[in-house]
């Protein structure tokens, strides 16, 4: 397995930002895996997982080893329902696979960008649903004691863009495979309001899910490949009961999402930031969408530096307005 010295990363990253890596491999098999582990090791310099690279901002030159998951398979188990997606795979055409094989569920997931093996890291979720929903088990290798090993749900500790992935095990793990246990009798999920709203027939179909999900999706958001971003770049903000009626009788009508754990309120962060301006804000070669201020975008040029300074700026007038501190969901290298 080659490794590559000096990686320009503008085409690993949807932000498109440039800055160099010092090493970069990919990896197509395990003995790929372990034979850059080992490389890592004898210089004695830092890993970086990535997949597709649109969940991620380097805000830096990355002075250790890319390892760029490229595993590919995707296998029907002999369960009804169970399916099994390689790392390296690309999600969106996981769902259509999924779909075209008559097993349903993860309709809704559609369009979302990158691969297979990162979505459990954030349990990605859209339109009503989330990847732990439809968990099977995960096939993962444990970097600390170098073995293969297999997770199950409760392990994942899956939240709100979360799981044990992003804390305790935070770059200790590398997802090989991804097993879902889908649904081979439609049962269409239609409650998200957006959804429900564009959704024209009575009886909806796995199908019909799919395309309305395609569609508000590509006429919401910014394709990446045209402009570059990295979906949400904050998460939406929970807070208490009482914070939440505070912040009703400051400043009238905030909305909330229909349900969330009890005693707690998550309220949409773009909400937030539309009513401080931020809709088609720029800064130089950075902005914000101009339908979705949620979502930050290189108009061309811009360095990691210059869209963190703008999400700084972003969430220090959340605080100031609001005392609500936004966490972002993009992960920052
Ligand atoms: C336009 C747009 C829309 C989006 N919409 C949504 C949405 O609706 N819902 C949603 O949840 N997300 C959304 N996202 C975010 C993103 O697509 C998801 O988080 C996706 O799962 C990231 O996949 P990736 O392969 O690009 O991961 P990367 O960005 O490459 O990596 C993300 C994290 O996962 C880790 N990682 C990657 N692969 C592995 C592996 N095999 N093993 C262990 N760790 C790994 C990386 O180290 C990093 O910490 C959107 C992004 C964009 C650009």
């Amino acid at each position: 397995m080659p490794i590559q010295q000096n990686v320009d990363l503008a085409a690993f990253n949807t932000f498109g930002v440039h800055c160099n890596a010092r090493y970069l491999a990919e990896i197509n098999s395990l003995q790929d895996l372990e034979s850059a582990l080992g490389f890592a090791q004898d210089e004695a310099i830092p890993i970086q997982l990535l997949g597709g690279g649109s969940n991620v901002l380097f805000s830096q030159d990355y002075p250790g080893l890319i390892l760029h998951m490229k595993m590919r398979g995707i296998e029907c188990l002999n369960e009804p329902g169970r399916v099994k997606v390689a790392a390296g795979e690309n999600w969106h055409k996981f769902v259509m696979y999924c779909l075209n094989k008559e097993l349903y569920g993860i309709e809704n997931l559609a369009l979302i960008p990158g691969t297979a093996g990162a979505a459990p890291i954030q349990n990605i979720g859209a339109y009503g649903v989330e990847l732990e929903d439809f968990f099977g088990e995960l096939e993962v290798y444990d970097m600390a004691s170098g073995q293969r090993r297999i997770m199950d749900k409760a392990d994942c500790q899956f939240g709100y863009r979360d799981s044990v992935f992003k804390q305790e095990l935070h770059n200790r793990i590398v997802v090989l495979s991804l097993t879902l246990q889908l649904s081979p009798i439609p049962a269409p999920c239609v409650e998200y309001p957006a959804l429900a709203k564009e959704l024209k027939t009575v009886e909806p179909t796995p199908q019909d899910v799919f395309d309305v999900v395609c569609h508000i999706r590509q006429s919401k958001l910014p394709d990446p490949t045209k402009l570059a971003n990295a979906g949400s770049f904050f998460k939406n903000p929970v807070v208490s009961e009482e914070k939440y009626a505070a912040l009703l009788s400051d400043h009238g009508n905030v909305p909330r999402f229909p349900t969330f754990d009890e005693g707690l309120v998550k309220i949409p962060a773009a909400w937030l930031l539309e009513i401080l301006g931020w809709k088609g804000e720029r800064q130089g070669p950075v902005g914000v969408h101009d339908l979705q201020p949620l979502v930050i975008v290189n108009y061309g040029g811009a360095s990691g530096a210059d869209i963190l300074n703008l999400a700084e700026d972003m969430s220090a007038s959340v605080l100031e307005k609001f005392a609500i501190v936004l966490q972002t969901e993009v992960r920052i290298i």
